[in-house]
C-alpha cells in the first residue's frame, strides 16, 4: 500500500492530472465504462442488495453518469483562477483564488450504495486534479469486485486503483500520508477516521449517517406526503443514510397517514413485498437479526413479517413508540418506520434540537409559516419541503450533514471544491512601493 501510494504521489508529481484536457479525458474514459458495464454493475449490486435494474439505475449508474457529464461539462470553468478585489492599501496588486488538487486522495465507501458512494466522489477527485485510491466495503463484494475490475480496465493504478479489503486494510490505509480523506459510513468509524487524520493534519470530508426525522403538519397533503415518504424510506430497503428514520405526524393526521402509507405499500411492492422484485434485501445477517430486534415486543400497524433466508423485512410501521424503545436508540438503517404524534409543533422543535444534527430532515406542510419556522430552528445537513431524498439528487445544491451527521459537503461544483485547496496568490507590482507600511514609515510621510 506504500508503494502504491508512493507511485501515486509520483504520478500527481509529473502534473499530468493538473492538465484539464486529461481530465476531461478521464472523465469520458470513466462515463464510457460505466455504459459499457452498465450490466455488470447493476447484477453486481442485485447480488450484493438485491436492487432491480431500474433502483440500480435510478439510485447508483444514473446519478453518477450525470455527475460525470456535469463535470466534465465545467470543469474548465471550475479549474480557472478567479481574479478578486483588492483593498486600497493593495493599490496596484492583483488578487487571485486558484483551485489547485490536494494529490492522492483516500475514498472510503460504505455498503449501502457502494457503487455511487464511491465513483461520485471519485468524479470530484478527478475533475480537481487529484489521483485516487478507492477502498469499497467488504460488505458488498460483488460490487466492490465489479469496480475493481472496471477501474483496472480504465486507468493506471498510479491515477486511480481500488483497494479491497475490510477494516483491517482501511486500518492499514489510514496510517498512510494521503492528501484527503473523503469518508462516507457511520459516525462511529468517522471519529476513528477522524482521529488517523489527525495525526497528520490530513483534511478529511465525513459524510455520516444518523436519525433523519420527517415532520407531517395538519396541513399537509397526506396522500402525497404518503407516496413520498413511502419512497424515501423504502428504496433500498430504509438502507439509505438520509431515509426518514421516523415520522412525527399531527395528531389529527396519524390515522389517516398510516392507511395512506399502507396502500402505498401496497401500489409500490404488491401484496407480498417479501418476494417483489421491485424489493431489496437486507444487506447481512448482522443487520437482518439488529433490524427484526426492533420489531419484537412493539405495536405494528402493518408489515413485521420478515424472510430469514432471503433477508428481507417488510415495509414495516411501529406505533406507540417512545424515545426509550430500542428502535430509537440509533440509526435504523432499515425499513421499519416509527410514527410518532404530536400536538404541537414546538414540542418537535425540542425533541429534534435536543439530539444530535440530522444528516437530513423532511418536512410536509403547505403552511409557509411552518416552513420557515422549522427551517431558521432546527439544524440539519439537508434536506426537503414536502419530499423526500430528492435534495441529493440535485448537483446545484451541496450534499452533507452537520455536527455529528458529517463535516463537508459534495455533488457539481461543490465535490470540485471538496477535492481542491483554494490557493490565494497575490501579485504585487513592482512600480509602485506604498512607503507606510515599513518601519519609520513616519518620515515617509514627511516625505510625503
Ligand atoms: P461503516 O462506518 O461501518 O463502514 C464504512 C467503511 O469504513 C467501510 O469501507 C468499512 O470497511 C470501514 N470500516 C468499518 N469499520 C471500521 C473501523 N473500525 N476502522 C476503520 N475502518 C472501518 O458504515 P457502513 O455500515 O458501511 O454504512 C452505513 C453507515 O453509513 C450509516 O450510518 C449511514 O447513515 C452512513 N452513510 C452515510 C452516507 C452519507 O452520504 N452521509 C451515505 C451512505 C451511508
Amino acid at each position: 500500500m506504500e508503494q502504491l501510494l508512493q507511485s501515486q504521489q509520483q504520478y500527481f508529481h509529473t502534473g499530468r492530472t493538473r492538465d484539464i484536457q486529461q481530465r476531461r479525458e478521464a472523465l469520458q474514459t470513466l462515463i464510457d465504462g460505466i455504459h459499457r458495464y452498465e450490466l455488470e454493475i447493476a447484477e453486481a449490486l442485485h447480488r450484493d442488495l438485491g436492487k432491480s435494474h431500474t433502483e440500480a439505475y435510478a439510485t447508483e449508474i444514473g446519478i453518477v453518469l450525470h455527475e460525470a457529464r456535469q463535470a466534465l461539462k465545467h470543469v474548465g470553468k471550475w479549474a480557472k483562477a478567479r481574479r478578486v478585489r483588492t483593498p486600497l492599501t493593495h493599490i496596484g496588486s492583483k488578487g487571485y483564488i486558484i483551485p489547485e488538487p490536494y494529490g492522492s486522495v483516500l475514498i472510503i465507501v460504505p455498503w449501502n450504495y457502494p457503487f455511487q458512494l464511491a465513483i461520485s466522489p471519485l468524479i470530484g477527485a478527478i475533475a480537481a486534479g487529484n489521483t485516487a485510491v478507492i477502498k469499497p466495503s467488504e460488505l458488498a463484494p460483488h460490487t466492490s469486485a465489479l469496480m475493481t475490475r472496471l477501474i483496472e480496465e480504465l486507468f493506471p493504478p498510479s491515477f486511480v486503483t481500488v483497494v479491497e479489503g475490510g477494516i483491517e486494510t482501511n486500518e492499514a490505509l489510514l496510517e498512510l500520508p494521503f492528501n484527503y480523506i473523503f469518508f462516507t459510513g457511520s459516525t462511529a468509524v468517522g471519529r476513528i477516521v477522524m482521529q488517523a487524520a489527525a495525526k497528520r493534519l490530513i483534511p478529511v470530508t465525513l459524510e455520516l449517517g444518523g436519525k433523519s426525522p420527517c415532520i407531517v403538519h395538519h396541513d399537509a397533503d397526506i396522500d402525497l406526503a404518503a407516496k413520498r415518504i413511502a419512497f424515501g424510506k423504502w428504496t433500498n430497503a430504509g438502507q439509505t443514510c438520509v431515509a426518514p428514520d421516523y415520522v412525527y405526524v399531527h395528531r389529527s393526521q396519524h390515522d389517516a397517514l398510516i392507511s395512506r402509507l399502507q396502500a402505498v405499500v401496497k401500489q409500490f411492492y404488491g401484496d407480498e413485498p417479501l418476494t417483489s422484485d421491485n424489493y431489496p434485501s437486507i444487506i447481512n445477517d448482522r443487520h437482518f437479526t439488529r433490524l427484526t430486534s426492533y420489531v419484537d415486543g412493539e405495536k405494528i400497524a402493518f408489515g413485521g413479517r420478515h424472510d430469514q433466508e432471503k433477508r428481507r423485512i417488510e415495509p414495516t410501521i411501529l406505533t406507540d413508540i417512545t424515545w426509550e424503545s430500542s428502535v430509537m436508540q440509533d440509526e435504523i438503517f432499515g425499513p421499519i418506520l416509527p410514527i410518532l404524534p404530536y400536538e404541537d409543533i414546538e414540542e418537535v422543535i425540542k425533541v429534534i434540537t435536543d439530539r444530535p444534527k440530522p444528516l437530513a430532515l423532511y418536512l410536509f406542510t403547505r403552511e409557509h409559516a411552518v416552513q420557515q419556522l422549522i427551517t431558521d430552528r432546527i439544524s440539519f445537513g439537508g434536506g426537503c419541503i414536502n419530499d423526500t431524498l430528492m435534495h441529493l439528487a440535485t448537483p446545484y445544491l451541496p450534499f452533507g450533514g452537520v455536527g455529528e451527521s458529517g463535516i463537508g459537503s459534495y455533488h457539481g461544483q461543490f465535490s470540485f471544491s471538496t477535492f481542491s485547496h483554494e490557493k490565494s496568490l497575490l501579485v504585487q507590482s513592482t512600480w509602485l512601493d506604498i512607503p507606510f507600511r515599513y518601519p519609520g514609515a513616519r518620515n515617509a510621510l514627511k516625505w510625503l
